[in-house]
């Protein structure tokens, strides 16, 4: 992909010139989502002067959602973009630089990190991971366009919107069953679509998925557009086994077919977990002194705004402390 080419919605990020002189930073921040943002802060208050590449996608997966209800200090909800844009702010208030540029190369075998990036090399004493997380898309028409407006990757976030409404779970494995059992708490009804005849999550999910009065499934089934203007009306699914095609009428879609860590940059640099998360301790360290991650691509569990923030301020806390341990 060219990185040049990608046309960023805000106009107020820097835009590295191609240069290849090292740059040389205390604490170099690789993401722009929230636990990026929230550890440019806390690294900017200390003084440590932080760059933040923002990756292809500024602000992360919550400037994709409409609204965001459950970040504290905003009682009527906020747009996913706004909130951003007040967490760039305060980051840039406080000194750090935010550009838009992607880390394409680590190297972390030796002080000080080596980065090579879209434009450029940067040097940096230490390094603070917030690549995030990408949900799986069912990449059908209308999903993009919808998300936000009944098409859903979070029962967390957005399951409040759908009280007394119909709505429809993609996937069959314990998160899809996790977050329809969830969903139960709102909807009227939740039918579970899934391209096979069993499911994959465990037994235990599975019984309770089953029973639920207000569950249903359609087995051996994909979705394969969904339908709407301002909000989803119907989706298109069609039977695997017969072909059939059909409409189902449904207010919201929600998609859990599964979520990729961005560690390809890390395999073999950094220690992961079998699904590919970077390993983390309670202090946001990973298993490379200097080196910290904070948000989803660290955590399969909690993934939200606010947690990822969380940790995004505790890995600077971190940082800074590393930093001045090692007297840099
Ligand atoms: C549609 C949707 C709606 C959501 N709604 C809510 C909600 O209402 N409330 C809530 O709490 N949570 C919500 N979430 C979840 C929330 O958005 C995430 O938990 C949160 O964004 C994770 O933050 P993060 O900073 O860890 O990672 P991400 O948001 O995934 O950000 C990752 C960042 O890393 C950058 N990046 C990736 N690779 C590189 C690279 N090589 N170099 C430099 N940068 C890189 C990306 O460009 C991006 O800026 C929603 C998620 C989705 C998908």
């Amino acid at each position: 992909m060219d990185f040049n080419l990608i046309n960023f919605s805000t106009g107020n990020v820097k835009q590295p010139e191609s240069d290849q002189t090292p740059q040389h930073v205390k604490v170099l921040i690789l993401g722009s989502g929230p636990a990026g943002l929230a550890a440019a802060l806390y690294a900017a208050r200390a003084e440590l002067h932080p760059i933040v590449l923002t990756g292809t996608e500024f602000g992360g997966q919550v400037s994709l959602t409409y609204t965001v209800e459950n970040y504290p200090g905003f009682p009527d909800g906020i747009g996913g973009s706004q909130l951003i844009e007040l967490f760039q702010k305060q980051a840039e208030k406080f000194g750090a630089v935010i550009e838009f540029d992607r880390a394409t190369g680590v190297d972390l075998t030796k002080r000080p990190f080596v980065i090579q990036t879209d434009n450029r090399t940067i040097s940096a004493d230490s390094l603070i991971i917030t690549t995030g997380a990408t949900p799986r898309y069912l990449d059908i028409p209308g999903e993009r366009e919808l998300t936000g407006r009944g098409v859903s990757y979070c029962a967390t976030c957005d399951g409040w919107f759908f009280k007394e409404k119909d709505v429809v779970v993609v996937g069959g494995g314990d998160s899809a069953l996790e977050e329809g059992l969830f969903l139960t708490r709102y909807a009227k009804s939740v039918t579970i679509i899934h391209r096979r005849d069993s499911l994959r999550a465990g037994a235990i999910l599975q019984n309770r998925a089953m029973n639920h009065p207000k569950i249903r499934f359609i087995w051996n089934t994909v979705v394969t557009e969904v339908v709407g203007e301002d909000a989803v009306k119907t989706i298109k699914i069609k039977n695997v086994i017969t072909n059939e095609v059909s409409d189902h009428k449904t207010d919201g879609v929600f998609i859990f077919i599964g979520h990729s860590p961005n560690t390809q940059l890390f395999e073999g640099k950094l220690e992961m977990s079998q699904d590919r998360y970077l390993i983390v301790d309670h202090l946001m360290k990973t298993s490379v002194p200097g080196v910290f991650a904070a948000g989803e691509v660290g955590d399969s569990h909690f993934k939200q705004v606010i947690t990822s923030a969380g940790m995004g301020a505790a890995a600077a806390i971190s940082a800074n402390h590393f930093l001045e341990q090692e007297e840099i």
